[in-house]
């Protein structure tokens, strides 16, 4: 069951319509060796190699997966230099020289009509494969595994919701390519055999509901439609976004695809667009640099492997408030705080909100039960904060922390302002030993 938690009434979110910038292209591009999910690499190139957009510099290794490492600019490798992920993790990453030729690997290869329509479920796999595709939305998870169950699959559901506040990157994408976004729900479709495809977006973006009229106009029997849906947090959970679009509940412990569901984020999509239709890698996001911290709060266009300090500048730097500075990668509910902005723009990285530090002490618990009230999981916060405090494994255990899809609304709720959710990730990592 879908929790009825106290959901967040969001309001319109206005930096999508801030003029975009297109971010001048660097000179040095940082391409991460291993990153959140893959603890270590292999290299394919020496340094003082050329390589070419589209190149496979070398392959990252996960705990169950391999995932190629492919260049955003042509130029030359460089080496490796340490950095950090948007997790706040300092993680290895190859360097290479922009020689802002764009020079495209021989390795992309445009498909024409007929190889597109001819190309079965396991070449859409292999394409995600070798061009590395991951959930945008967030996750980084590679994208091919949700292709490889054996489930019958009825719907494939976009999810362009970016419920929390203050982003925009993806309705941004939304408004600028709706045409390859609907053509890429219609490459995954036929290779899975689905017979709807559901983009789906917060109703409260009016333009985007009529770029999607009008881009959809002609694609009646194509099964793919456009889906408003709530304008709350946490709408674009996984799960609440197919309830929304489907009416079909999830069940803790279980995949969408075991009820014949598959959902990507609408950058993915656009993704696989670009690796089906031109054998491309995504190069650009949409980056957004904001927050009371900032000189002059940008939206840029970006090039992949870009380091955050260079669209910091491009804002006029941080302001001069006297106040340390709190650098969020991702949205304010459930983004990353980390302690230094050497960090490089990986496909993931959407947002950074730069906040001046406020002054924070919590007070104790009252017991008001306002973080169960919120929690979309069922879970009971309080208790499992009280478990971690007290050491007690068992119990902490008992409460099923791994539940806990780290939204931030038990935290955001505390009446006491007591950082419930960084308890209950305790809780998780507590669980897993
Ligand atoms: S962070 Fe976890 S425990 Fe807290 S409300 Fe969200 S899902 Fe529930
Ligand atoms: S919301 Fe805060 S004060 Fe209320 S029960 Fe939960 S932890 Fe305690």
């Amino acid at each position: 069951m879908i929790a009825k938690a106290r959901h967040i009434e969001l309001p319109a979110v206005l930096l999508s319509h801030q003029e975009l910038e297109e971010a001048p292209l660097p000179l040095f591009v940082f391409l991460a060796g291993t990153n959140g999910r893959c603890a270590s690499y292999t290299l394919d190139v020496k340094e003082g190699d050329h390589v070419k957009i589209g190149d496979k510099l070398g392959m990252r290794k996960g705990p169950f997966f391999e995932q190629p490492i492919i260049s955003t600019v042509s130029g030359t490798y460089l080496g490796i230099e340490k950095h950090l992920h948007h997790t706040g993790k300092t993680c290895d990453f190859l360097k290479i020289q922009n020689d802002f030729q764009d020079e495209l690997s021989s390795l992309c290869h445009e498909r024409s009509e007929e190889e597109i329509a001819s190309l079965t479920k396991d070449d859409v796999l292999n394409i995600m494969k070798d061009m590395a595709l991951v959930g945008l939305g967030g996750s980084s998870f590679p994208s091919y595994v949700k292709l490889q169950g054996e489930h019958d699959i009825h719907t494939i559901v976009i999810n362009g919701v970016e419920c929390e506040p203050s982003l925009a990157s993806d309705h941004r994408l939304m408004l600028e390519h709706p045409h390859e976004i609907i053509e890429g729900v219609k490459y995954l479709m036929k290779a899975v055999g689905a017979k709807e495809g559901k983009i789906c977006a917060k109703w409260i973006y009016k333009d985007l509901e009529s770029t999607f009229s009008s881009a959809l106009a002609g694609e009646e029997g194509s099964g793919v439609s456009y889906c408003q849906v709530y304008n709350f947090y946490p709408q674009g959970w996984e799960v609440a976004c197919i309830k929304s679009a489907t009416g079909i509940e999830v069940e803790s412990g279980h995949l969408p695809a075991e009820y014949g569901v598959l959902e990507y984020n609408v950058a993915t999509i656009y993704s696989l667009y670009l690796a089906i239709r031109y054998g491309t890698p995504l190069l650009e996001r949409y980056v957004q640099i904001h927050g009371d911290g900032v000189v002059n709060p940008k939206f840029f266009k970006v090039r992949i492997g870009t380091p955050i300090q260079d669209l910091v500048a491009l804002c006029g730097g941080y302001t001069d408030s006297g106040k340390k500075k709190r650098l969020i990668f991702g949205g304010p509910m459930m983004g990353n705080t980390v302690n230094s902005d050497d960090v490089i723009c990986s496909p993931t990285v959407t947002s950074l909100l730069v906040l001046d530090e406020a002054p924070y002490k919590a007070d104790p618990c009252v017991r008001c039960g306002s973080c169960v009230y919120s929690c979309p999981t069922h879970l009971m916060p309080v208790l499992i904060a009280s478990a971690v405090k007290a050491g007690d494994k068992a119990k902490v255990k008992s409460l099923h922390p791994e539940r806990c899809v780290e939204c931030g609304l038990c935290a955001y709720a505390c009446t006491s302002h007591i950082n419930v959710t960084e308890f209950v990730r305790r809780a998780k990592r507590i669980a897993k030993l």
